[in-house]
């Protein structure tokens, strides 16, 4: 039990874990693994545990050769370029290399502890050589860690918020509760994700546009601990308005829509903002190397709304989505509908449909086939949008996770303003993210970081503290 004469205090925990997501558990799991007492304070009841982990589908893992779950090779140099192509360099390249390094355990080590991967993707999107798909996706990935924590004697308690950390010249002496309960330990974890839940932290970066903002995952991620241990002078990491944000169906819940709210008309769409307008290349690319600035993109435009409008023929062109796109046999009547200025919104799409070029497009290439003339061009795939039915998608930046976050080293210990470690505190995940991803995504990484993080706090822990690692 974890109270003495029904006081916290009376025990001192090996390791405390704060955040049950998947970077907490593999903390807990690697010291526990190690013969740590290991106590996990997770803010959300048991049915919410694993905050954005439960909504996830895959990791990014290099590998020499094919392996049980991943096809060809992914070598560590084609990760790193690829990180640094998508990051512009803005990332600490001694923690990213030691990320995609250790990449290359994860799948075994997650493997003998109960999670299990879907033999390789085929498909279109390559994936199958660089991303390992979990069976069941991440909430059962989640509950497969879970289990494993509990048979290492993990212990877990669920609606046990921290709301301060008590931390004296870099050393945490114990955690506060939000009903005043304090909690000890020798060593503490900070996996406690980033602070995406907290629209009023996002608006420091994005003004009142954050208000309109969606929230593809959990509702827990407020960054409470995080603002905490900044305040304590912990050293932070990263831009406050840097996060990864897609364009995801504005009618999707405030939070925890998870990937059921994604929209992939875009390419073949053209896309408006509430005055009718378009405001970018829907056909920059082919959607999975695009999908990633749409958040952003819309959330520049008044009110930060926009519209895809397809026809009959556009809607066969991508995945259907979950939410039923909203239909008229007219321009004008879909524009009533969408709240849009019916005369404007004809005058746009005329004037598309006019600079689009003759003849078919070709959906599996970048065909070139581009509007003349118009500012902004659709420089791919530009179709008429001319054949009744017509669809409109109602579009809102979907925030996935922030990157601001502690400043770690390659001991996951987090670093003070001064530059020196924390005596006795660590952090994996989201809420240290920032350290590799400064700004940019690459799909599957964050799971990655948490991951190799989340490992390497629970190692350097137990062995701080002496204790054997198996
Ligand atoms: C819709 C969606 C899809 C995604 N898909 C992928 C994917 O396929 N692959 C990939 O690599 N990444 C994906 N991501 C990103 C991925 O979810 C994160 O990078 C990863 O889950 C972060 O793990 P974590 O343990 O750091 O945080 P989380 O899993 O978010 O865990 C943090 C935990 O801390 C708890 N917590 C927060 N505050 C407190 C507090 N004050 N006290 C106690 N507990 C607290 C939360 O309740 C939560 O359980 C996706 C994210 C979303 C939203």
């Amino acid at each position: 039990m974890y109270t003495k004469n029904g006081n916290t205090e009376d025990i001192l925990w090996d390791v405390l874990v704060i955040g049950a997501g998947n970077a907490g558990l593999c903390a807990a799991i690697t010291a526990a693994e190690a013969g740590c007492s290991v106590l996990v304070l997770e803010a959300a009841p048991p049915d919410m545990r694993g905050g954005n982990t439960r909504h996830t589908r895959n990791l990014r893992a290099t590998h020499d050769a094919p392996t049980d779950v991943l096809i060809e090779s992914y070598s560590v140099a084609e990760y790193f370029d690829d990180l640094m192509r998508v990051t512009k360099g803005v990332t600490n390249q001694e923690l990213a290399t030691l990320t995609l390094e250790k990449s290359a355990e994860l799948t075994r080590w997650l493997g003998t502890r109960g999670v299990r991967f879907q033999p390789a993707l085929s498909g279109t999107l390559n994936l199958g050589r660089t991303n390992a798909f979990f069976l069941g996706g991440g909430r059962t990935m989640l509950n497969s860690l879970c289990r494993h924590a509990i048979n290492c004697g993990v212990e877990f308690l669920y609606q046990t918020p921290v709301q301060e950390m008590q931390l004296e010249d870099g050393f945490c002496e114990g955690v506060l509760l939000e009903d005043g309960r304090r909690f000890r330990a020798k060593k503490t974890i900070a996996t406690s994700g980033g602070f995406e839940a907290n629209l009023d932290w996002l608006s420091e970066g994005w003004g009142n546009a954050a208000q309109n903002f969606l929230i593809r995952g959990t509702p827990y991620n407020k960054g409470v601990v995080l603002k905490s241990l900044l305040a304590r002078g912990v050293k932070s990491i990263g831009d406050v308005d840097q996060c990864h944000a897609v364009a995801i169906d504005a009618r999707a819940p405030q939070f925890d829509g998870g990937i059921a709210s994604r929209i992939d008309a875009v390419p073949f769409s053209v896309v408006l903002n509430k005055n009718g307008e378009r405001f970018y290349d829907e056909g920059e690319d082919f959607w999975p190397k695009r999908y990633a600035i749409w958040g952003r993109l819309v959330a520049g435009q008044p009110d930060q709304i926009a519209y895809a409008i397809v026809d009959a023929h556009g809607l066969t062109r991508f995945m259907p989505s979950v939410f039923t796109p909203i239909k008229d046999d007219t321009i004008a009547g879909l524009a009533g509908q969408l709240g849009l200025d019916p005369a404007k919104m004809q005058a746009t799409i005329a004037g598309f449909n006019k600079a689009c070029p003759e003849g078919p497009i070709d959906q599996q290439i970048l065909d070139g086939k581009k509007t003349a003339g118009l500012s902004p061009n659709k420089t791919n795939w530009a179709a008429p949008i001319a054949s009744p039915p017509f669809y409109g998608f109602p579009l809102r930046p979907g925030i996935t996770f922030t990157y601001m976050g502690v400043e770690v080293n390659a001991r996951a210990q987090m670093l003070m303003e001064d530059g020196r470690p924390a005596a006795n505190l660590y952090a994996a995940g989201e809420i240290m993210a920032g350290n590799i991803l400064g700004q940019g995504y690459l799909a599957g990484i964050g799971m990655t970081i948490g991951s190799v993080f989340g490992r390497i706090a629970g190692e350097e822990a137990a062995r701080a503290l002496n204790r054997g690692l198996k």
